[in-house]
């Protein structure tokens, strides 16, 4: 038997209601902060991604799904959006036509990880970007968007980690000083981290070994090395948090070891979905448009992970009721009438009920027994001696309470199952 490739996962029809009720809230909200949606395909030319997410990343260096095409030309699939929105931004010229572009997407991601509870190889990622302006406004927006989003699920256990990275010059020199601090303990950190002294040491603060943490715990902050604008930048950001009551806390360990990115960094984390606890991540970008061949548009976005917000409402057992309710139900009494049972079925799906009929030459009691289960609202009743003298008899399956109407009467089937 063939079996789905490891790490990747069929959304089956019993939890669908659970992805289309993230997906409308998702949208919903989306609209509410006036972005757009976009949609671009889900493999690029490998080199976005290496030059975007850099060479030195785990997702570049050890996780992207890359492969030569028949034409020699070197694929990945994508392991995260931002690079292919910023890609269409570039290459639909959005910058000479809009001064602010504000993007969402919803759709699949690839990384070849470990997999585990929260963490896949075919996973789905939402998120927004804003391109084209750097008013901390937008940082802010960022963040109350997705904390809505994942709130609005009825998620408790969050919490939001906010950090500034100012601006690149300011991290240079504060990389020196990191670096000047480490010198005396580069032996005792592990090799990982050793390797990042000269590579990327901002990323060291990433580093889940005992050791490194301890080591970095004491190391200087980033904070204590901002300008005055990049502090105001960031206190902008945080007042407009207050403001909306976004509860945070600032984390001086949340760095990302990218070039690109400034001032502000963020993630939304969950106590309740264990290791993998980061449910989404962003922050601004202000150096990307422009190392991806672009003009210096400033940018800031999140990327949300689907799987995990749904794992977090399972684990906090927070459910959406599913809403696919059958309205009507078409019970055959009798074979002889098949054909009309069948034809008044279609004509209520095109009325626009969501209407089943038996296809499986099911007794009335088993036909029943299917209404229920498919959870019908209404039972029409098609056949008997009711159906010879020109009646349709329906039934209001949750008070039980039946009416009869004429067969040739449509109109009135139809607004009684409407309820108008
Ligand atoms: P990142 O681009 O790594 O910051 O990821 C953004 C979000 O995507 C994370 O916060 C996770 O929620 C989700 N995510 C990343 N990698 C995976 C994965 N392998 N499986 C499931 N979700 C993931």
């Amino acid at each position: 038997m063939i079996k789905a490739i490891y790490g990747t996962r069929d959304i089956l029809p019993t939890n669908i209601h659970q992805w289309l009720n993230l997906e409308s809230i998702i949208r919903k909200t989306m609209k509410a902060y006036n972005y757009s949606e976009i949609r671009t395909p889900v493999f690029e030319e490998t080199a976005l991604f290496s030059r975007s997410i850099g060479e030195n990343t785990d997702i570049v260096s050890k996780e992207m799904y890359t492969f030569t095409d028949r034409g020699e030309t070197s694929i990945t699939l994508r392991p995260e959006l931002t690079a292919s929105v910023v890609r269409a931004f570039i290459e639909h010229s959005f910058d000479k036509i809009y001064n602010l572009s504000k993007l969402y997407y919803i759709g699949p991601a690839f990384r070849q990880e470990r997999p585990q509870a929260g963490r896949l190889r075919q996973f789905h990622q939402f998120g927004a970007e804003a391109i084209g302006c750097e008013d901390p406004s937008l940082d802010a927006e960022m963040i109350i968007m997705a904390f809505r989003i994942i709130s609005a699920l009825g998620l408790k256990s969050l919490t939001v980690k906010i950090n500034s990275l100012g601006l690149p010059a300011e991290r240079d020199y504060y990389r020196e000083k990191l670096r000047e601090y480490l010198k005396p303990f580069l032996e005792k950190l592990s090799a990982e981290s050793i390797k990042r002294f000269d590579s990327n040491v901002l990323r060291i603060f990433d580093s889940k070994d005992e050791r490194d943490i301890k080591i970095m715990s004491s190391a200087p902050q980033l904070i204590d090395f901002l300008s005055e604008s990049s502090l105001q930048h960031f206190e902008t950001v945080k007042n407009a948090l207050i403001a909306a009551e976004i509860p945070y806390e600032i984390d001086p360990a949340l760095v990302r070891g990218l070039d690109y990115y400034t001032h502000t960094t963020f993630e939304i984390v969950s106590n309740s979905v264990g290791s993998q606890s980061a449910l989404c991540g962003g922050g601004r970008y202000n150096g990307l448009v422009a190392e991806l061949g672009g003009t210096d548009a400033p940018g800031v976005g999140f990327a949300a992970g689907m799987e995990r917000i749904l794992l977090a409402c399972e684990n906090e057992n927070v459910f959406s009721v599913s809403p696919d309710a059958l309205d009507v139900y078409v019970c055959r009494i009798n074979n002889d009438f098949k054909n009309d049972a069948f034809q008044i079925c279609l004509k209520l799906r095109d009325a626009g009920f969501a209407a089943e009929i038996d296809y499986l030459q099911r007794s009335v009691k088993a036909q029943m027994r299917e209404a229920n289960r498919l959870n019908s609202r209404f039972v029409a009743f098609i056949g008997g001696t009711e159906f010879l003298e020109g009646k349709i008899r329906i039934k209001d399956m949750p008070s039980g309470t039946e009416v009869e109407v004429k067969s040739s009467d449509m109109e009135s089937l139809i607004r009684i199952i409407r309820k108008d």
